[in-house]
């Protein structure tokens, strides 16, 4: 058997539910009359979106976008590859990428500039957690939840190693 990792919570449920009922009023003052796209990052992001989206109450859609790194390893190769596209068309809308969390911003600085490139009415981004600390490229986060420190996440969809994404609370692995 493999021994189990010990896990703290960072953010509880309640901390969760809070932070998102407050990006969702942010977002609903902002787009509650443009009928936006919201583009979730696949896998991560799933249960946020899932839970931003029953906070909001204006016309909307949504898709997912599956990225990945190649290169293999742990290490972020730098390069980013979209995995599984989408099929709505992107321009003229207005679309808000949903990401869990911006690391070192190679991944989403690569979505933004893919996205961008499909000429969008406008583009934003928000993420539920940032990780300042390990950025290498500049991202700008227009809705952000959590600033969180240097630990290895997971939990309420993030993963490790495909495990713990059904957590209901944010933990850091010890
Ligand atoms: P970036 O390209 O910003 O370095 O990485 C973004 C992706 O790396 C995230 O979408 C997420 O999948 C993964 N990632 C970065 N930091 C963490 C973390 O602390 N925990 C987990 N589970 N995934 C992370
Ligand atoms: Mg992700």
């Amino acid at each position: 058997m493999n021994s189990q990792p010990k896990l703290q919570i960072l953010f509880t449920r309640q901390e969760i539910k809070a932070t998102v009922s407050r990006l969702a009023a942010e977002i609903s003052e902002d787009y509650h009359d443009k009928c936006p796209l919201l583009i979730g990052i696949l896998k991560g992001s799933f249960m946020f979106m899932a839970d931003l989206i029953r906070l909001l109450d204006f016309p909307l859609e949504v898709e997912f976008i599956r990225l990945s790194s190649y290169g293999g390893g742990s290490q972020t190769s730098g390069k980013v590859k979209v995995v599984q596209g989408i099929s709505s068309p992107i321009k003229g809308r207005n679309v808000l990428v949903i990401e869990d969390i911006v690391d070192t911003g190679l991944t989403t600085a690569f979505l933004l500039d893919y996205l961008k490139k499909k000429k969008p009415a406008s583009l934003k981004l928000c993420a539920l957690t940032d990780k300042p600390s390990r950025r290498q490229t500049p991202v700008t986060i227009d809705y952000l939840g959590f600033t969180v420190p240097n630990k290895f996440l997971v939990g309420y969809g993030l993963d490790w190693d495909e495990k713990f994404r059904n957590l209901p609370d944010i933990c850091f692995l010890e």
